[in-house]
């Protein structure tokens, strides 16, 4: 999909249409002691690990694009539900 890198949206912030500028959301660093790491790391070791014995299933054939909109009046950025795509790209105009 080819999307506009700027395009006309309702700013939440002005409560009315304005230009906004459209930039993807790049993927945040991974945390490393979150539940699911520490209830991993006590399963390692002998037996049956339960849901850590399941074998991967692989990628999804299409990734989500989370974009951000950004207000080029109050400058001020919002984000929508991402859509899963295969190809996505910005495009100018
Ligand atoms: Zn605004």
């Amino acid at each position: 999909m080819k999307m506009p890198k700027e395009i006309e949206a309702h700013c939440p912030f002005c409560k009315k249409h304005t230009t906004h500028t459209v930039e993807r959301v790049r993927r945040g660093q991974a945390r490393s002691m979150t539940r699911i790491a520490r209830q991993k790391a006590r399963a390692n070791g002998t037996g049956n690990q339960g849901k850590f014995s399941k074998v991967p299933g692989g990628d999804k054939p299409t990734k989500r694009v989370n974009l951000r909109y950004r207000c080029s009046l109050c400058k001020k950025a919002h984000n929508r539900k991402g859509i899963r795509l295969g190809k996505f790209e910005l495009v100018e105009g």
